[in-house]
């Protein structure tokens, strides 16, 4: 710890998620001398304790669960009644944080990174080129790290409603995941990432569940047609889903919880259920980390940068949720890190663009989509071919035994330029992948048609989709 109070960094980083760690690595593997300042005893942020890591990891075991309730389907059979001991489902969650983040800490190390555990806010305007950080550790010990740049990564916390506390019926993201047990009945209000991931992973758990969206439409950030296929499917797996509802009321019951909305036609209507989940959105973490301090002014909390991730004031990066503009995502803030680290060691760096950024949700159908939906292709003025493929058609879908869902390709109709790819389906979180890949390259639909894709896999729905641009689509 003395080390890291003497030294003056190149970089240091306020927060240890996806964005900051991420950008610590990349900065150490330049050969900078990075800090990495974080407040809880664990790096990974809420992608790895609370997001990303352990919700898939509940989706696996969902995923398991079904195929073992239809094993006799597969020809699997004399299996008993199988029970689900939710206790391993959940340690088997934890283990799997733990040991990534472990690796976390072996990267620092091989990284040279210097990890200082402790609450950090920027004190005041930067010292010839040099910003101070004043850093309250766990035990209340204080300290400042110095650094020519800093990198805010702070991240985010869930939104409540007006009036809300979790306790363990209200819950958001962070209760869910440490249940003593399934609920056996949970109103989700939001139908965005959180909510729909949560509904569907419950559900094959055997809830009953009641999904709320204030929008008219599921997953409204998707292509409209994705969200009507989700919809469809959510129907038919038994998630009561009710679009245009305006809740009123969020109250405790003797047993469990009451939700009062105002639903699409106007009628108010009241549900009841064990739990609910309040999934309405994200609200970034900047409120105490001293920007007043250095005249670093907010939008709602957001942070305003340039292409390379810098704020207003030389020298202060933003990444990650914090970021105006951008999505709340993962692989967007580690992305951002890597952009900003790049930008600070003079290596070559090319800023995140907006339309290269696949969004991926782990329902069951999977989402998985990249650039502009039809809608807003053809807002922003595209002659737009779309050619449409359904997972009914590939036979890998077939294998697996799921056959909702399909490929959606928005191509420019002129010069035939992929400008959005849009998957629900099986393997979506994957295949999109390509996508993101082809639309970097400012591939066309003539060239893809073209490009090989082995059989039998699901991204050979991406081949025919691409032909269903110009109507041939061999396979439907
Ligand atoms: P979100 O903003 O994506 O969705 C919130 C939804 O709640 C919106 O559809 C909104 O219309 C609705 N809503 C808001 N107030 C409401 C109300 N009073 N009643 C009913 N509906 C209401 O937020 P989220 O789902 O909480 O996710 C937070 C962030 O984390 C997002 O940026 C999301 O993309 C990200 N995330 C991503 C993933 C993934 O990539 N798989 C998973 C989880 C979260």
């Amino acid at each position: 710890m003395a080390d890291a109070l003497e030294t003056v960094f190149d970089i240091a980083i306020l927060g240890g998620g996806p964005a900051g760690y991420t950008a610590a690595i990349r900065a150490g593997q330049y050969g900078l001398k990075v800090a990495l300042i974080e407040a809880t005893d664990k790096l990974g942020g809420t992608c790895l304790h609370w997001g990303c890591i352990p919700t898939k990891a509940l989706l696996f075991n969902a995923e398991v669960w079904e195929h073992v309730q239809h094993a006799a389907e597969f020809g699997i059979e004399n299996l008993g009644t199988p029970t689900l001991n939710w206790q391993r489902v959940l340690d088997r969650k934890s283990g799997i944080t733990l040991k990534h983040a472990k690796g976390l800490d072996f990267l620092m190390k091989k990284n040279k990174v210097t990890v200082v555990r402790g609450y950090g806010r920027l004190t005041g305007p930067a010292q010839e080129g040099v910003h101070a950080l004043a850093v309250t550790a766990p035990d209340g010990a204080a300290s400042v790290v110095c650094a020519r740049n800093v990198f805010l990564a702070t991240g985010s916390d869930a939104k409540l409603l007006p009036g809300l506390k979790p306790d363990d019926r209200i819950l958001t993201n962070m209760e869910i995941l440490t249940l003593p047990e399934p609920p056996k009945s949970l109103i989700v209000i939001g139908a965005g990432a959180v909510g729909v991931e949560f509904s569907s992973i419950f559900r094959s758990f055997g809830a009953s569940v009641t999904l709320l969206e204030f929008l008219p439409r599921l997953v409204s950030n998707e292509d409209a047609e994705i969200s009507k296929e989700l919809a469809r499917v959510f129907k038919k797996r038994g998630i009561d889903a009710s679009t245009g509802a305006r809740v009123e009321s969020v109250q405790r019951t003797d047993s469990g919880v009451c939700v009062d909305f105002t639903d699409s036609n106007g009628r108010l209507q009241s549900v009841e259920a064990e739990k609910v989940l309040i999934a309405v959105g994200r609200a970034p973490r900047t409120a105490d980390i001293g920007l007043d301090a250095v005249g670093l002014a907010t939008d709602r909390g957001y942070l305003a940068v340039n292409e390379w991730m810098e704020t207003a004031v030389p020298g202060i990066y933003a990444l990650g949720d914090i970021v105006a503009g951008l999505p709340q995502l993962a692989h967007v803030g580690s992305m951002a890190g890597m952009v900003a680290a790049a930008r600070v060691a003079g290596r070559p760096a090319r800023p995140i663009r907006r339309n290269r950024i696949p969004a991926c949700t782990y329902t069951e159908p999977q989402i998985g989509s990249a650039g502009m939906t039809e809608e807003a292709a053809r807002a922003a003025g595209h002659e737009v071919k779309v050619g449409k493929f359904p997972f009914a058609g590939n036979s890998k879908a077939t294998i697996l035994g799921t056959h909702d869902g399909f490929v959606k390709i928005v191509a420019d109709a002129k010069y035939g330029e992929i400008l959005g790819v849009h998957i629900l389906g099986p393997g979506a979180t994957e295949i999109i992948a390509e996508a993101v890949a082809v639309m970097e390259l400012e591939g066309t639909v003539d060239e893809m048609i073209f490009s090989i894709h082995a059989h039998p896999t699901l991204a050979e729905a991406m081949l025919d989709a691409y032909a269903a641009v110009e109507g041939m689509a061999i396979n439907a």
